[in-house]
């Protein structure tokens, strides 16, 4: 038996890998070491938020799963940051665990094309550096054209609570016990990363008047353009606050820590901080905030968002039961740290495939970031591109400019990262381009030339688009103060027109925005609310954009300028040393890429631009 593609791992990142084989026409495996793991969320319950909800935006638009999965089991959702500018606003949705598992699973199930095995794959096995076959814990040899590793925190991983520890994977899951050692005979580079989950107490073991209720807002939109159903909200969650108690709790019991007592050797998320780290390195904050988050429905089970922890049991009640409202709080499952095997991401191309031997591609917790979002991004393209692949079709590489999907990848195989690697907005330097509301005008076509978006959703962009040219000519036109524009500004608070003006420059007003002024003027009436939001947001922040827009086009020049790929910088003059090993490392594709290795100076894009000139490579 021979398939095209063998995805490992059915996490975050397996699942859009596998799908992104199959359903642009690949015989596709998707191989798990627990069938009762597809799409499990180890820990927040909750998918998208700051940054992320951008990720999962830019997932559905390319054809991914994500965003529909969330849409049909959420429980409560928010816009985080509204009061600020778009460029911000991310979407983030506390999601039912196990009907996103249910989901998930039956999406695969019921996938053309893809076969799914519970199995643990040991060895990956190569010819001439070309991937050729997997093997399984049983023995199985199983050919295939490429592999999309996607193992997540499973490889080699123990779980830490206090002096505790136990080879396994998260929640009692087995681990991957083998495929770290051969990788590392494959060339690969191995790196030991850490996270850690709070405990889990009962809900009816918590007094939950003394919290303050945080309500979502039904008003959101969903994650999927493809979903249909209308949100409602189902559930919330609950803000409450550690106190000094708590905290000298912690103090008193460092010396238990594992985190302290070394015992710990993976290095942690440094924007999800244990508490412990917390009341360590932030001593002169009185109080730290925390979240009780709802698992599901169907569950008692509570997340305690905040109190990530892997300080002994015991200690952790102690902790729980110092906090007001969790004096009688029931702890049904620890809280606990997991070290895990990760690869050295530098080694991989921007498509995601191995520098270093032929289709084999990595996505997900093995590159060493954090997050499902990360995960199911880096999935997506690293499924794209196997096929793609296969396909003689060029391969996706996105830009910085166009996709936080490019700016998660492009940080990961040019900078690398020595830390797990959370996406943030403050990452992305054109963020006021590549926001949530407008990814499917930058990704859809995309995935629509891969084969993952069909024509249907690909012309409702189209349409969106048209729609978007159009209400830019109408935001162009010289309204005259007419009594109606008038009546308009003056009971919106806005000073009267003198002379006429342009609609764009009236939606520049602090008070008037595109569904106020077309209540009155009716000027949009034929455009779909997402049109309309594309157009207040254009006409609003134009300035803005515009400044975006020229720095991206300084950029872009770079971008366009490729370096071939068996290019010698070892006869390359005016090259620093260091410069030269790190060139010799990364093999950047572009005069863009190589300007952001750290290490590579002015000077020695300079020398490169020069090189490449002299010998008409450019
Ligand atoms: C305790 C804990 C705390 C976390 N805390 C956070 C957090 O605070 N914030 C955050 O953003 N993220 C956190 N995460 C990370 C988040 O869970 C992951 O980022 C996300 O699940 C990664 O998705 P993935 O698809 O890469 O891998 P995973 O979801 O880990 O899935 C890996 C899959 O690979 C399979 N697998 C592994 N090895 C093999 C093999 N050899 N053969 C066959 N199958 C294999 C497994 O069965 C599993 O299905 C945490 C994870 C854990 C476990």
């Amino acid at each position: 038996m021979e398939y095209d593609i063998v995805v490992v791992g059915s996490g975050h990142a397996g699942i859009e890998a596998a799908l992104a084989g199959a359903r642009t026409g690949m015989k596709t495996l998707l191989t798990t070491l627990n069938l009762d793991s597809i799409g499990f969320l180890p820990c927040n319950p909750s998918i998208g938020g700051t940054a992320k909800g951008h990720l999962v935006f830019e997932i559905d638009a390319l054809g991914g799963e994500m965003g529909r999965i969330a849409d049909q089991c959420t429980i409560t959702r928010r816009m985080l940051n509204e009061t600020k500018g778009p460029a911000v606003h991310s979407l983030r949705a506390q999601v039912d665990k196990s009907k996103y598992h249910e989901i998930a699973k039956k999406t695969l199930e019921n996938t053309e094309n893809l076969s799914i095995l519970q199995a643990e794959i040991t060895e990956i096995l190569t010819e001439d550096q070309k991937v050729v076959a997997v093997k399984t814990h049983l023995g199985e040899i199983i050919k295939t054209k490429a592999v999309v590793l996607c193992t997540g925190v499973y490889l080699s991983s123990r779980i830490i609570i206090g002096s505790y520890t136990q080879d396994s994977g998260p929640n009692g899951f087995m681990n991957a016990k083998n495929l770290s050692s051969c990788l590392k005979n494959l060339g690969f580079k191995i790196l030991r990363f850490k996270t850690g989950t709070p405990m889990r107490i009962d809900k009816n073991t918590i007094d939950l008047s003394v919290f303050e209720p945080h309500l979502g807002d039904e008003s959101t939109p969903n994650f999927s353009k493809r979903t249909k159903n209308k949100f409602k909200n189902i559930g919330q969650c609950y803000l409450g606050y550690t106190n000094s108690e708590t905290h000298e709790i912690i103090r008193n019991n460092l010396d238990k820590s594992p985190l302290y007592q070394g015992i710990i050797k993976g290095i942690g998320p440094r924007y999800c901080p244990s508490i412990e780290d917390k009341v360590v390195r932030f001593s002169d904050k009185p109080r730290h905030q925390f979240f009780l988050e709802p698992e599901g429905t169907q569950t008692n089970e509570i997340y305690v968002q905040g109190i990530s922890t892997s300080l002994p049991f015991d200690v952790q009640k102690q902790i729980v039961h110092s906090m007001k409202g969790l004096e009688n709080a029931w702890l049904m499952r620890p809280a606990y740290a997991i070290e895990y095997d990760c690869i050295d991401s530098t080694q991989l191309k921007p498509t995601l495939e191995a520098k270093h031997i032929e289709g084999i591609y990595c996505a997900g917790q093995i590159n060493g970031t954090s997050g499902y979002e990360e995960a199911g991004a880096q999935g997506i393209i690293a499924g794209l591109n196997a096929s793609l692949k296969l396909r003689n079709m060029e391969q996706i590489v996105l830009k910085r400019n166009q996709a936080y999907i490019g700016v998660l990848i492009d940080d990961l195989v040019t900078k690398g990262t020595n830390e797990p690697y959370r996406m943030m907005t403050s990452r992305a330097e054109h963020r006021l381009y590549i926001r949530q509301d407008n990814a499917d005008l930058r990704l859809t076509e995309i995935g629509y030339k891969a084969g993952l978006v069909s024509k249907t959703n690909y012309n409702k962009m189209l349409k969106k688009k048209t729609g978007i040219e159009e209400g830019q000519k109408i935001l162009k036109k010289t309204l005259s103060p007419s009594a109606l524009v008038q009546k308009l500004l003056t009971e919106n608070g806005e000073t009267e027109l003198k002379t006429g003006a342009k609609v764009k420059t009236l939606l520049k007003r602090a008070n008037i925005d595109i569904y106020k002024l077309n209540e009155k003027l009716h000027l949009f009436d034929k455009y779909s609310p997402d049109v309309l939001e594309q157009l207040n947001i254009i006409a609003k922040y134009e300035g803005y954009i515009e400044i975006q827009q020229e720095q991206i086009e300084k950029t872009a020049k770079n971008e366009e300028i490729l370096i071939p790929e068996n290019i010698n910088y070892k006869e390359m003059s005016g090259l620093r040393l260091e410069a030269r090993q790190k060139l010799e490392k990364i093999r950047p594709i572009n005069l863009g890429q190589a300007s952001r290795i750290s290490g590579v100076s002015p000077a020695d894009i300079t020398a490169l631009t020069i090189y490449l000139k002299k010998n008409n490579l450019i």
